[in-house]
């Protein structure tokens, strides 16, 4: 039997990339809709063959519990809002994957793991580029040292036009494009090093400050790990760009575009990567259903989500303080809850 997902939250990453994908998938498929805006209701039921006795407001969201055909949520919402979708969905007794990042703080990073433990469920954070087989490929390379000793770099930054939207007000986004484009550097520096970093150091970098009176607009950081270094960038104020590289003892080790849905490009010291593209979405999906069936074990718990949440908040905490350096010394601490 597949799975049923409800998607909570119908803007363009839920329209865009994930309701596309759940065409594909083998293991779930888009069983029901959570929307605060009436008229997408008989456009999604009608595109996706979705019966009214699983479409859902935020008021009645709740009464989800009595649907057996949800098996999953998964909440799109703006970040400030991944807390309360995912308790909620959790005390409905449903599986859920939130996306990143996983909140705005780690104490609501908390509750929602705990959440989800209490109702004996599972959480997972919408990292999609876990089952990219680019991002994977450079995993392997990385964590096996096959080019030898490395310091990495990574960037990702785009020129957002429109400045009303959600991702631009600190109450909704809970920071800026750290939140939103950073934390896939932060991700890419972790799973090439296969190692947690020890201590960051931050500075903001914001090129046009009265653009940005609730986020920073630009922001670069450092991350001291075990066996090297990290040096990552991210901005809504420079062209689109998203790297992941790793300059090795044999040259570069890079992934650029790295963290598209499509079109990524990888090289080695040896050449191109020639792995074959997938459907990310379809595969993240399609995964955390086999979790739940086989009851394995998630490759991007909650867990990875606080850690995050975690990293982001000490980066902003040395950006705030002139670029002090902050251990992260508390870091296995955090994970161990
Ligand atoms: P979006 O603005 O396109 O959609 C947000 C949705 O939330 C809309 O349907 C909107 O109606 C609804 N909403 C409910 N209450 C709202 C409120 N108070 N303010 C604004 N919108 C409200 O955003 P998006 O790009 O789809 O992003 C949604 C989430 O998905 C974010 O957490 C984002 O970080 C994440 N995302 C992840 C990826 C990925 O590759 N994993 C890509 C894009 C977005």
């Amino acid at each position: 039997k597949k799975l049923g997902i409800a998607l909570v939250g119908l803007g363009s990453y839920a329209g865009g990339q994930l309701a596309p994908a759940l065409l594909e998938t083998e293991h779930c498929y888009l069983a029901g809709i959570v929307t605060g805006t009436k008229e997408k209701e008989s456009v999604w039921s009608n595109k996706y063959d979705i019966p009214k006795s699983n479409i859902y407001n935020y008021e009645n969201f709740d009464s989800i519990a009595d649907n057996d055909a949800i098996d999953i949520v998964y909440v799109v919402l703006p970040n400030s809002m991944h807390a309360e979708y995912t308790i909620r969905a959790a005390k409905a007794g449903k599986h859920v994957i939130c996306e990143k990042p996983m909140a705005t703080s780690i104490e609501d990073c908390k509750k929602m793991i705990a959440a989800a433990k209490n109702a004996g469920k599972k959480l997972a954070i919408g990292y999609r580029l876990h089952y990219d087989p680019f991002n994977d490929q450079m995993m392997k390379l990385g964590q096996n040292r096959v080019y030898g000793k490395m310091n990495i770099e990574s960037s990702f930054a785009f020129n957002m036009g429109n400045r009303n939207q959600w991702r631009a007000k600190k109450a909704l986004a809970g920071g800026g494009p750290l939140m939103d484009l950073g934390i896939y550097c932060i991700q890419g520096c972790i799973y090439t090093f296969g190692e947690l970093p020890t201590s960051v150091s931050a500075r903001y970098t914001t090129i046009n400050e009265k653009n940005w009176p609730e986020v920073e607009g630009s922001i670069d950081w450092e991350l001291t790990f075990p066996s090297g270094k990290a040096t990552c960038s991210t901005s809504y104020e420079k062209q689109y760009y998203g790297h992941l590289t790793a300059n090795t003892e044999k040259g570069k080790l890079m992934l650029s575009p790295a963290f598209v849905y499509n079109g990524l490009r990888g090289t080695t010291p040896d050449g191109p990567m020639t792995v074959k593209p997938v459907n990310q979405q379809a595969k993240q999906m399609d995964a955390f259903a086999l979790n739940i069936i086989n009851n394995s074990k998630i490759l991007v718990p909650g867990e990875m989500g606080l850690r995050d949440n975690y990293i982001i908040e000490k980066i902003y905490e040395s950006a705030n303080n002139d670029g002090k350096e902050i251990l992260l010394s508390n870091l296995p601490q955090i994970l161990d809850l």
